[in-house]
């Protein structure tokens, strides 16, 4: 059994980013990382642009000009002007050749085609230069850059429609638990609803990653053997649920074994979770979880979201941790290290009731992890706490 921390070094240091990578069209590459630095095709701004409503001024030594034609954002016009002319623009249109500067409209006075200005006017002022943003042939973006919101548009302003990007992990998830039956059937004795496939599906979907198949295997040694088989086939990751402990009906590792699977570890000195697996066939990783939900996920968001950041070619070791107060005292003797449900508001944490590993209400309202360390505390409220932010949780 082996510590929090070495199994969170261990999954890093065995992810490398997928060699193979995929061109797909900008509107495709949310949350994917690029596989190469990107070369801007063009100069941004590729022209001279007023960043202002107001008036383009050919500069000379009095502070009364005259307006001798007009440039709305989109035309193509370049009037020729004279020393104490201007043409009156609007932001992001294309400023004349000929002018210096632009005024804005609130410090000058219009009359007719007279224009007196209020200020001193400086070369070069409210006109974006060509290139000042990002010049043609700069490589703006590294490789690895994951790409958010602004990132696709920063693309899309480079006039760039699709990206080389490292492909994304195929997941596939084996359900195991003969207990389990689908929220469609009547429950019966000694049955529960099958609620883990939703949960991995979803916390996978968080990341834009598809689950490529989920299957569903009985707790016997030939169905877990051949569910994981067929997994490793079409996989870069597999996700096993359930049946990775001691129990005479609990077949996973020794499948795992007889596939010849690399054990990298196996056991955490952590609560919840304890039976997690992590090892390697071929090129393909797999996570064997403790079936209790609250296990499973807690696994997923400690272990498995640093294994796909790295796999899809990110550089971040998975969920933020920020040290923050706790809002209440706080004591365990617990020797295991613990990922505690918690809420964070108005800049503290509280931990929450129902911290069984098979509770997911208190899961469902937590937007944070605490993390425990190993060997028990007395926490004071107001005492800081490393906190592991949920996917979506912003700090206010
Ligand atoms: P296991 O890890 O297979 O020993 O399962 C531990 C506990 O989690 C048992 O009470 C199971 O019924 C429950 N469990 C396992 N898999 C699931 C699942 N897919 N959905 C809901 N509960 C599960
Ligand atoms: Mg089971």
């Amino acid at each position: 059994m082996i510590a929090v921390e070495e199994a969170i070094d261990l999954v890093l240091k065995n992810s490398f980013p997928l060699e193979k990578t995929e061109i797909l069209p900008i509107n495709q590459c949310l949350n994917r990382n690029l596989a190469k630095a990107v070369k801007a095709p063009i100069d941004l701004p590729s022209f001279r642009l007023s960043s202002m409503d107001g008036y383009a001024l050919c500069l000379h030594h009095s502070n009364s000009y005259s307006i001798v034609d007009e440039v709305k954002a989109g035309d193509a016009v370049n009037p020729s002007l004279k020393l104490g002319e201007c043409v009156r623009i609007f932001t992001g249109g294309v400023v004349p050749d000929s002018a210096d500067a632009v005024i804005v409209q609130e410090k000058t006075i219009r009359k007719q085609n007279l224009l007196t200005i209020k200020t001193l006017v400086k070369k070069g002022q409210n006109i974006r230069l060509i290139g000042s943003q990002v010049q043609k042939g700069d490589f703006p973006l590294e490789k690895g850059q994951v790409l958010q919101a602004s990132g696709l548009a920063f693309l899309k302003s480079l006039g760039i429609g699709e990206v080389e990007v490292v492909r994304s992990p195929k997941v596939t998830i084996i359900i195991t638990g003969n207990e389990l039956i689908p929220s469609s059937e009547l429950l019966t004795r000694g049955k529960i609803y099958e609620s883990n496939s939703i949960l991995l599906q979803a916390a996978l979907q968080q990341q834009e990653i598809e689950t490529q198949l989920v299957s569903f295997a009985e707790d016997t040694l030939k169905a877990t053997i051949n569910a994981l088989e067929k997994a490793f086939f079409n996989s870069d990751v597999v996700l096993v649920s359930g049946g990775i402990s001691v129990g005479d009906y609990d077949f996973v590792k020794q499948a795992l074994e007889e596939l010849e699977v690399k054990e990298i570890f196996y056991k955490v000195r952590q609560r919840p979770g304890k039976p997690l697996f992590f090892g390697k066939k071929d090129q393909g990783f797999v996570f064997a979880l403790p079936g209790n939900p609250a296990s499973t996920l807690s696994c997923f968001y400690v272990y498995v979201l640093p294994l796909l950041t790295r796999l899809k070619g990110g550089k971040s070791n998975g969920l933020i941790r920020v040290s923050i107060p706790i809002a209440h005292d706080f004591s365990s003797d617990e020797p295991r290290a613990l990922f505690l449900k918690a809420t964070i508001q108005n800049k503290t944490v509280s931990i929450l009731d129902g911290q069984h590993s098979s509770m997911l209400v208190s899961f469902a309202k937590a937007n944070a992890l605490v993390y425990i360390p190993e060997q028990g505390v007395f926490l004071k409220k107001g005492s800081l706490v490393e906190t592991l932010l949920l996917p979506n949780t912003i700090l206010t």
